[in-house]
């Protein structure tokens, strides 16, 4: 067996279709975002990245970076093993504390990022609650979808944000059996935004407990940066809120907040929290900074929907098509794997600006987009210079303006 050759083979498939990915190789600098240095082939370049999921900065927030400094000079590098064995520290309980008091729950669980929250909760849940039935949002994240599969639990996927459908297969399932309704908050790749009272409502009135993924809201919705849910008024209706520390909060790892019996639950029977090694305590100091900054703090939200208002209305001034939604999160839309891949490399290669292509399988095909996520450390200069960069490609790639992709 020529096992290279047949991996390799599959590559160049994926190379053939223009979804194969490549990665810039970008030195972040302390201070200096969204500026960076671009290293390639022995060259380096400046370049300003325009699609971080850092989307206030926070990655470089002086609190933030005074916080890891200290605790690494306190406590040292790594969290010595997992929590069971001698890596349960200070800084993960005053982190645990700091999260449940954020989204107005008893208690909240660390894990090492958010893909693994997911996992191995809906995985954990799913698995022990005897007949559950996980209920999952036609759009749901891949950590969630693993989890759910690694439960063998019965899975129905309800068609994305549409009542209707969710209700119907509510209704359809036996009335004692557990059910979990299992969705997010802003939807990464479109960025709009769940239904969340109705869904609550719902999910209430057939008995199911609500599972929310506020990954690419918490830090940057509410008025202390607690999610769409604390926007809303509705974190007491969500049983479990899931976050990220990696994105707005600048640093890493992700969490769960619940009530003391779910979070003991899961603390107790997850094997991805229980046989991993804990978060680094400068991590977890890092991070503990960064939510209490954005609780107190609402001038890092504020600039940013200043940033997002913004570049949309450059983008309509130029007839450049974007999806409209009520998020951060502004998908310019190509609509071509290869197209959509030849942009990014030309805003790299000619305008020193980052974008990563969005391509299939991470959307649908057909559906691929440049995904902007402008934050408040970007000025009006960049934005003009990023506006600018794209209409000139577009004429370049002959793509329609609008209004065609309204959709
Ligand atoms: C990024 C992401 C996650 C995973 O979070 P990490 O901390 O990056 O592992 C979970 N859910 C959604 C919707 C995400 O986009």
């Amino acid at each position: 067996m020529n096992y290279d050759a047949i991996l390799t083979e599959a590559l160049d498939q994926l190379r053939d279709e223009g979804d194969y990915r490549t990665f810039a190789e970008l030195e972040r600098h302390r201070g200096a975002f969204p500026r960076a240095t671009r290293h390639s082939g022995g060259v380096t370049g400046d370049v300003t990245v325009w699609c971080s999921n850092d989307y206030l900065g926070m990655g470089q927030h002086p609190d933030v970076l005074a916080a890891m400094h200290a605790a690494l000079d306190t406590s040292g590098a790594g969290a010595g093993g997992t929590r069971n064995i001698s890596g349960n520290t200070h800084q993960h309980a005053l982190l645990e504390a700091e999260l449940a008091d954020l989204h107005g729950k008893e208690a909240a669980l660390l894990f090492t990022s958010g893909y693994v929250s997911n996992w191995a909760t809906l995985g954990t849940l799913a698995a022990r609650l005897p007949g559950c039935v996980v209920l999952s949002d036609a759009k749901n994240h891949a950590s969630m979808i693993e989890g759910i599969r690694q439960s063998r639990a019965q899975k129905r996927i309800w068609s994305h944000n549409d009542m209707a459908d969710l209700e119907a297969q509510l209704a359809s399932l036996p009335k004692d059996a557990p059910k979990i309704v299992a969705f997010e908050s802003v939807y990464s790749m479109d960025g709009d935004i769940a239904p969340i009272a109705d869904i609550c409502e719902l999910a209430q009135r057939h008995g199911a407990l609500t599972y929310l993924d506020e990954v690419h809201a918490v830090g940057l919705y509410g008025p202390h940066g607690g999610g769409i849910a604390e926007a809303q008024g509705l974190m007491h209706r969500i049983d479990v809120i899931e976050g990220t520390l990696g994105k707005a909060y600048g640093v890493m790892g992700g969490y769960i907040a619940a009530s003391t019996a779910l979070v003991d639950f899961v603390r107790s029977f997850a094997s991805g929290f229980i046989f991993t090694t804990a978060l680094p305590p400068a991590v977890a100091a890092g991070a503990l900074a960064a939510v209490r900054h954005l609780k107190r703090s609402s001038v890092e939200r504020d600039l940013q929907k200043t940033r997002v208002a913004q570049l949309r209305a450059r983008l309509d001034d130029m007839g450049l098509p974007h999806l409209v939604n009520e998020s951060h999160i502004v998908p310019v839309m190509v609509g071509d794997a290869m197209k959509c891949r030849f942009i990014s490399n030309l805003l790299l290669d000619e305008f020193g600006i980052y974008i990563q292509p969005i391509n299939y399988p991470t959307v649908p095909k057909g559906t691929e987009r440049l995904r902007i996520t402008p934050s408040p450390v970007h000025s009006e200069a960049d934005l003009d210079r990023l506006v600018g960069a794209l209409g000139s490609l577009w004429s370049r790639c002959q793509l329609a303006r609008r209004p065609m992709a309204a959709q």
